[in-house]
């Protein structure tokens, strides 16, 4: 076991770079004391730790714990992709915001890095506000260790499974409603695939979702605590890694673990077929889980990145609008229009995506 009064030998940046942020912070040695001398994980191993990089894909429920426990782990690099921004009820389970979080309108990827800068210095954390499509998931995963899942749908699901199963890159695929959720971690060429056990993408509307089934902020904590400490199992080479999927059920007092084969046939890790990698872009819109609301994304082609000042100046004889730097906010025809640099937008007050589209096209106008 380490010796804890063992100074800390340099206090240097994940790619071995002094870091200024981490003269002001904490020395690793008193930081991780509590890491460094449990057994499984030792100096070496949170070496290991501070060397690697994950990408959290979600920010919502799910991410925010992932992303704090990982961040307060001293995974060295944290790449967080998320594409909406803090609402008020978010704030019964997605640990990282606050009050301030939802009156600003920050876009949770950077609500949430504003946040994991305050709780370790020594890190570097890389938000993106964007949605992660088949367009751009490959350059999100180069040179990440581990993609994990924070995602609240399967359309994103799939898409990870398949870039992460070509790219030969793990991730642990987490989902929670109501009172339970599951967790299962998959390693390229090693384990069952998201496909060898689900192969068929479920259709929207035919599984529960929070708008119906609610959440609890209980079963947040434990699977994201459970996918968390499988990437720390992972960065340090355990041989203690689930091999299976992992049902909790926190109100019924449920725990199952159950062993899946892989599947020779199946067409993502058996065959090499990566159809929702390689599937056109819906630009139908996409409606969000629970939310009265619609992402529409620009046409494709049309990568343009908007000046959201000059967006404001002339939508402002529209309807009321409000900014913050990261995106602007338009009121109008009962409808909150919320648009990003990126030219995305999400449409409060419908569930309907082509009414969303035609109020896109009416005032983003790409
Ligand atoms: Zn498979």
């Amino acid at each position: 076991m380490s010796d804890p009064a063992t100074p800390s030998a340099t206090e240097t940046a994940p790619n071995g770079a002094r870091d200024p942020r981490a003269e002001r912070s904490l020395g690793a040695q008193e930081r991780y004391v509590r890491q460094t001398i449990f057994a499984g994980i030792g100096r070496e191993g949170q070496d290991r730790i501070g060397r690697a990089r994950a990408l959290i894909v979600g920010c919502g429920a799910t991410g925010s714990v992932l992303a704090n426990s990982l961040a307060r782990s001293g995974v060295g690099h944290l790449r967080i992709a998320d594409r909406d921004y803090v609402e008020g009820n978010n704030l019964q389970r997605q640990v990282l915001y606050d009050e301030e979080d939802v009156r600003r309108g920050l876009p949770k990827a950077v609500a949430a890095a504003q946040r994991l800068r305050a709780i370790n210095g020594a890190i570097t954390i890389e938000p993106r506000v964007t949605d992660v499509t088949a367009e751009n998931v490959e350059e999100l995963l180069e040179s990440v260790d581990i993609v994990l899942d924070g995602t609240d749908n399967f359309e994103t699901r799939y898409l990870l499974n398949d870039a992460c199963l070509k790219a030969r890159i793990p991730w642990i695929y987490s989902g929670v409603i109501a009172a339970y959720g599951v967790t299962m971690t998959v390693l390229p060429g090693e384990t069952a695939c998201l496909r060898c056990i689900f192969p068929e993408r479920p259709l929207p509307g035919t599984t529960p979702t929070c708008d119906t089934a609610g959440v609890l902020n209980g079963i947040v904590g434990v699977i994201a605590s459970m996918a968390a400490t499988e990437a720390l199992k992972l960065f340090v080479g355990s041989d203690r890694l689930v091999r299976g999927l992992t049902w909790v059920d926190l109100w019924e007092n449920t725990f199952e673990r159950i062993e899946l084969p892989r599947q020779p046939d199946c067409p993502a890790c058996g065959l090499g077929e990566y159809e929702y990698l390689d599937a056109p872009i819906d630009e139908s819109g996409t409606s969000l889980c629970g939310r009265n609301a619609v992402q529409v994304r620009p046409p494709r082609g049309a990568h343009a990145s908007l000046d959201l000042a000059e967006l404001a100046d002339r939508l402002r004889p529209v309807g009321e609008t409000v900014g913050n730097g990261f995106l602007l906010r338009l009121r109008v025809d009962g409808y909150e229009v919320t648009i990003f640099p990126d030219a995305r937008a999400i449409i409060k007050g419908t569930d309907d995506t082509a009414v969303a589209r035609s109020i896109y096209a009416k005032y983003v106008g790409m």
